[in-house]
């Protein structure tokens, strides 16, 4: 039963992402009266799906990880996400193809694993079994650490927090700690190019984010029946059925502040409406140029937004097949030169010599993504973000024909070519223009040491009282999980549970 509130406020939040779907949920549930204006006509943002022909496509998200953490927030709402959603366990949890033409396919199975790990790295099997045994360890200490809010330095001085930092592993590299269990260089790769998921290079990216393999090798990575889009669609009923009104259609210009405080939203339309509180789920940088302004950033001026860290972007190509190739859901194609290849992304702004590549082909887990007997794909390639100045409309179909050729070839994709009925490409520049990604950088702000915990943009923006932040480019950051973790924490703190 929805909650009373004796002090219903009036919510605005700036966007249908599932940052500001969850925020969303969690206060309209306790009795505000929230609305959410979304400039799009679908909910989701980069979490969503778009059909073309009868295909079905997920539009960025496909990895849905920490199942628990999606469990905790339909409680919260009086719902069952088993019984709202189809959630499929993807097995194995992908296809990893080495340039040589190895192959490994790890899974979250322990029995099935101890075979793949005896058919392709029988030296490091005791190597794995630390890697479970120490990163569950590590996974229990950093959770209460995540869901904390870090608006304030004091957290620093709390009893033991000092202590525990060191057990995080935030002051060695991800390539290092995994150097920690693992010998060959094959494996360490297996183990590292999660780092991708936040844009970093495993080179660079600390060694906190080894609890990402460690939870996708542990608790299993899940597919939602229609796509990742389902999901965020999901909780957009939710949040109506709670009492919350969701407008889509409605691009915010503005956020209105008065004397410190944010009082409301001017709207593309010419509307401006006026509320206790506003909260921003667009990309923090994007939206910080275009919708607060400068005047009201002492901290964020633009040239601070400029200068920060940000994640690479991807190249995207979507296509519908005539026929289904017989492989895993998920894919990943390694380039030859690993290190390389990193820092053409994120270091030297190159477009990659030789690219690395993830693909998804989900038609055997999900039959309702294409017509019978066809297929959908899905390739994702990380390039640099908007900061290397690539003329992406002059090269995107060039690069297009490469990326074909060598998901054909080292992919084993034959005569993908002749099976292509609908195709559509996503570069960086369409991220920043279409998607208002600063730098069109596709997973957020980077999550190098100096913008993580206190040193990220605060959930309560610290500039203009009553502005509120979620979403990837907050805390605890980028990926579906720790954004719903940044919506209960934005949540808690406008309802004073936390301060
Ligand atoms: C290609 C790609 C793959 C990814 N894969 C995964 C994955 O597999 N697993 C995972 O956990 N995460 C993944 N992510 C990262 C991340 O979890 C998602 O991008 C997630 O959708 C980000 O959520 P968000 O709430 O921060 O913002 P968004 O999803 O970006 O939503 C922000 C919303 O704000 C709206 N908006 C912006 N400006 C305005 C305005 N002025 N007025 C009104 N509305 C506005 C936007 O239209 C958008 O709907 C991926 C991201 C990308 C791009």
């Amino acid at each position: 039963m929805k909650d009373k509130n004796k002090n219903p406020k009036k919510i605005l939040i700036i966007g249908a992402g599932p940052g500001g779907l969850a925020a969303g949920m969690l206060l309209a549930r306790r009795g505000h009266l929230v609305t959410i204006f979304e400039k799009h006509g679908f909910v989701g943002g980069r979490t969503s799906t778009f059909t073309m022909e009868g295909f079905r496509f997920d539009l960025g998200s496909t990895f849905l990880i920490m199942k628990s953490v999606f469990e905790e927030l339909f409680h919260k709402v009086g719902r069952e996400l088993d019984v709202e959603m189809d959630l499929q366990n993807i097995d194995p949890l992908y296809r990893l193809v080495y340039p040589e033409g190895k192959e490994f396919h790890p899974s979250s199975d322990r029995e099935k694993m101890k075979k793949e790990m005896a058919r392709c790295f029988p030296e490091e099997e005791g190597g794995y079994q630390a890697f479970l045994d120490k990163e569950s360890i590590k996974y229990q200490m950093m959770v209460p650490f995540l869901k904390q809010a870090y608006d304030n330095p004091r957290i620093f001085f709390q009893p033991g927090f000092l202590m525990k930092l060191p057990g995080i592993d935030a002051h060695i590299s991800l390539y290092r700690k995994l150097g920690q269990y693992f010998k060959g260089d094959l494996l360490k790769q297996a183990f590292t190019f999660q780092s991708k998921y936040l844009g970093m290079s495993p080179w660079h990216c600390p060694g906190t984010f080894s609890i990402i393999p460690f939870i996708e090798h542990r608790y299993g990575i899940f597919h939602p029946i229609g796509g990742l889009g389902a999901l965020t669609k999901t909780m957009g009923r939710i949040f109506q059925e709670e009492g919350g009104t969701l407008l889509l259609n409605q691009e915010v210009t503005e956020v209105l502040v008065e004397q410190g405080e944010a009082k409301g939203l001017q709207l593309k339309d010419g509307k401006q409406i006026l509320g206790d509180c506003v909260i921003m789920n667009a990309d923090f940088s994007k939206g910080m140029e275009k919708l607060v302004p400068e005047r009201h950033r002492k901290k964020y001026t633009d040239k601070k937004l400029r200068n920060m860290k940000y994640s690479c972007s991807t190249f995207m190509i979507y296509l519908g097949l005539n026929r289904q190739y017989d492989f895993p859901h998920h894919q990943v194609l390694f380039s030859s030169d690993y290190k390389k290849n990193m820092n053409q992304l994120t270091r030297d702004y190159q477009l990659p010599e030789d690219p690395a590549v993830y693909l998804q082909n989900p038609w055997k887990t999900d039959p309702t993504l294409a017509p019978p007997g066809k297929s959908t794909l899905y390739i994702l390639v990380p390039v640099p973000n908007n900061r290397s100045k690539i003329p992406w409309d002059t090269l995107k179909e060039q690069f297009k024909e490469e990326i074909l050729d060598l998901v054909e070839k080292r992919g084993g994709y034959p005569r993908l070519r002749e099976a292509i009925e609908v195709e559509k490409i996503i570069t960086p520049k369409d991220w920043e223009e279409e998607m208002d990604l600063y730098f069109g950088a596709t997973f957020s702000l980077s999550h190098n040491i100096n913008q993580m915990l206190y040193y990220r943009p605060h959930n309560r923006y610290e500039d203009v009282k009553d502005l509120y932040l979620v979403g990837g480019s907050t805390h605890p950051g980028s990926g579906l999980p720790t954004i719903l973790i940044s919506a209960a924490i934005t949540s808690e703190l406008i309802d004073g549970i936390r301060k």
